[in-house]
């Protein structure tokens, strides 16, 4: 499996590549390196990746340290607890994962405090279920409303992890009831929120998230091999 990371990396951009042409607009791959050792993170890397997405802060932090993300964009996409804030604000280009107004004023407190602005997506739980991170749809206007007043923190975009359902047009039927809600809010113009990146799609399905508008996909194990969990 290590060997094939290089070919799977480069295998992946391609078709994200296809995907964006067909879709008309350039779409980042984020490359979820979750499990995987600094020099499997540097093989994607070398196949053209450059950006990985990580969800624990102590993963990250250890292969930060052994500049896994070198020349890359290091992305937070996993759930944020208060007392990491610290950890992440300012290491991550981006953190993905924001899904509550104390969440983002925690952030702001800490960018500041750093003389830094940190750049956040607005994580939206679309498929409601309880057992998952993510604001709920109707709460993330607000949200995004409220950001105009947190200084230190610009808001891109969203991000979604849609319910595991196995079925296909109800997977498409939740990238587009985000894409929608993404639509909705960059049409406010809020201040401090720009609506720029819409961050959804996964190795099972990102050619069909790019398809309804995703411009940002994170990809594990189609470019690392399953995960094994302990
Ligand atoms: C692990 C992970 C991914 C990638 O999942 P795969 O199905 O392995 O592509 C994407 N987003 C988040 C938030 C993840 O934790």
């Amino acid at each position: 499996m290590t060997d094939a990371v290089f070919e799977n990396a480069k295998a992946v951009l391609a078709r994200v590549e296809a995907a964006a042409q067909r879709a008309g607009h350039p779409v980042t791959l984020v490359a979820a390196s979750k499990m995987n050792d600094a020099a499997r993170v540097r093989l994607a890397f070398d196949a053209g990746v450059r950006a990985f997405g990580e969800n624990r802060v102590q993963e990250l932090e250890e292969k930060y340290a052994q500049g896994a993300y070198a020349g890359a964009a290091l992305h937070f996409i996993g759930h944020l607890q208060k007392n990491k804030v610290k950890n992440v604000v300012g290491k991550a280009d981006l953190i993905e994962s924001v899904d509550s107004l104390e969440l983002l004023e925690l952030i702001g407190r800490r960018a500041q405090a750093l003389g830094i602005t940190q750049r956040v997506l607005l994580e939206v739980n679309i498929g409601r279920e309880p057992s998952k991170t993510g604001a709920m749809p109707e709460a993330v206007p607000a949200m995004a409303a409220a950001a105009g007043s947190i200084a230190g923190i610009e808001v891109l975009g969203l991000m979604t992890i849609p319910p595991n359902t196995g079925d296909r047009e109800k997977n498409i039927q939740y990238f587009v009831q985000t894409r929608n809600l993404f639509v909705d809010i960059r049409a406010k113009k809020y201040d401090n929120v720009t609506m720029s990146i819409l961050s959804m799609g996964m190795s099972a399905d990102y050619e069909d998230a790019i398809a309804c508008g995703a411009n940002m996909v994170r990809v594990g194990s189609a470019i690392f091999g399953q995960r094994h969990y302990t």
